[in-house]
């Protein structure tokens, strides 16, 4: 299936360690194979693979995921975009509403009239499904059967070889019985040809239906498109239908319809019952065909979190016992961005007893005095607390508007912090040695 082939494409992308054209290009070639094993239009996944490219060349390295992940991430909001963004609502505006479902033979008209029917009806609507496929009597048969199994009236003629006359008679029909949607199930070929195409547009022509929806097959492959195309231009259809999305269809009409047409898949035919139905989702049809939400969920939060990397450095500084002014200073800075200051010292080991006694109500101001007092010192004394003697710390109270009192309380503090990540360093490193948690 497609999310095999993807899956296989992006265990080469999970372990990229750079982004360059020439490596995205050569895991992008594997993307581009799976969708065209998928059926998908050529062209069209020869645009989406230059759009994820640009992207993926383009974007923000997030440094604590791997950038085959982002790319997969870029993949997937572009799979979304493809199928349509969005759910496409039906337009049921006219009064009556009318929708008109066309496609080839065995696509699921039938079917997916009497689906949308039952569906309509537990939205509030009063719909009434009318045979206007004149051609194959069962075909009024299978409706009228599929009526009554809902319990929604079915408009036929038997014998009527005139569709316009079935729709005339049809809207008398909807008035009489106070039914506002009319769903017309219509005839199919095998394959397209011009007479039925005639047929369909006099149809059009006459019932102005607010919706025509293609029933498409979506194991219908690369005749998809041409299909699409040219129901699309003889018809000016509104949006698809993709039936049989429960079988194994790989997935390329889906994602060639609304690139082809410009016009949105709005609903799926998911089972031969008559609830498997639903509107399309094209978020839920990307996750399916990646069958991947954590990675997209994963670099969604990575994106937003602190740099991993740096983080890894500051801990491994903790532990050594190297954790100085100067890394403080850089942490608070970074984690400002991130949420109070309270909440954040708070994280690091140590850190409560650090904010003891400051009136936490007053966190941000007492946050610049540190950093005041910080950026006071020279680099060669956040770097080695140690040689703060008296006169510099005269000098560094003076330079911040402190006192020296305040100053060495914030040292005294700091030293206490320090102190306590060399205890857990040392402690993680017993633990590691156990066999513990690494
Ligand atoms: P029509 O010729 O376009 O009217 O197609 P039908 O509605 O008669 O459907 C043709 C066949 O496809 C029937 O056997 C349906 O039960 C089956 N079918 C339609 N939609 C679905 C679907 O979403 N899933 C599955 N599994 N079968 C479907
Ligand atoms: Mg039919």
């Amino acid at each position: 299936t497609i999310s095999n082939k993807l899956q296989n494409a992006f265990k080469n992308l999970r372990g990229l360690g750079k982004i360059s054209e020439s490596n995205v290009s050569d895991s992008l070639r594997e993307v581009r194979l799976a969708l065209l094993e998928a059926d998908v239009n050529f062209k069209v996944a020869r645009d989406f693979i230059e759009r994820v490219k640009t992207k993926s060349l383009g974007q923000e390295v997030i440094e604590s995921v791997h950038p085959g992940q982002q790319i997969i991430k870029i993949i997937h909001d572009e799979l979304v975009e493809l199928l349509g963004s969005t759910n496409a609502g039906l337009n049921l505006s006219g009064n009556p509403a009318s929708i008109m479902m066309v496609g080839l033979h065995g696509s699921g008209k039938t079917t997916s009239s009497a689906k949308l029917a039952k569906l309509l009806t537990k939205q509030g609507r009063q719909p009434v499904l009318v045979a206007a496929d004149v051609y194959r009597p069962a075909a009024m048969d299978q409706l009228e059967t599929l009526g009554k199994q809902l319990g929604i009236p079915v408009f036929l003629k038997k014998g009527e070889t005139d569709v316009l006359a079935i729709a005339r008679e049809a809207f008398d029909f909807a008035r009489a019985n106070n039914r506002n949607t009319l769903i017309f199930d219509t005839a199919g070929r095998l394959q397209i040809d011009e007479p039925l195409v005639q047929e369909l547009v006099r149809l059009r022509d006459l019932v102005k239906p607010q919706e025509i929806l293609l029933v498409l097959d979506a194991a219908t492959g690369q005749e998809a498109v041409n299909v699409a195309t040219h129901f699309d231009q003889a018809l000016n259809i509104t949006g698809s239908i993709l039936t049989k999305l429960d079988g194994d269809a790989r997935g390329g009409a889906a994602l060639s319809m609304k690139a082809v047409t410009g016009k949105p898949i709005k609903l799926a035919g998911t089972g031969e019952k008559l609830e498997d139905f639903e509107p399309f989702h094209p978020e839920r049809m990307a996750s399916r065909i990646l069958g991947m939400g954590d990675v997209v969920s994963l670099v969604e939060r990575a994106a937003e979190a602190v740099d991993e990397e740096e983080a890894k450095r500051l801990e491994e500084k903790m532990r050594k016992g190297e954790f100085n002014l100067e890394d403080f200073l850089d942490q608070l800075r970074q984690m400002k961005k991130l949420g109070s200051l309270e909440s954040i010292v708070g994280l690091l080991p140590g850190g409560s007893d650090m904010l003891k006694g400051a009136d936490l109500n007053k966190s941000e101001k007492e946050f610049k005095r540190m950093e005041g007092m910080i950026c006071a010192m020279t680099f060669k004394e956040r770097r080695q607390p140690v040689i703060l003697n008296a006169s510099r710390r005269i000098r560094i109270a003076k330079g911040s508007g402190v006192t020296v009192t305040e100053l060495n309380n914030m040292l005294n503090r700091f030293n206490q912090m320090q102190q306590m990540m060399k205890k857990m360093g040392k402690l993680q490193k017993m633990m590691m040695k156990k066999g513990g948690m690494p």
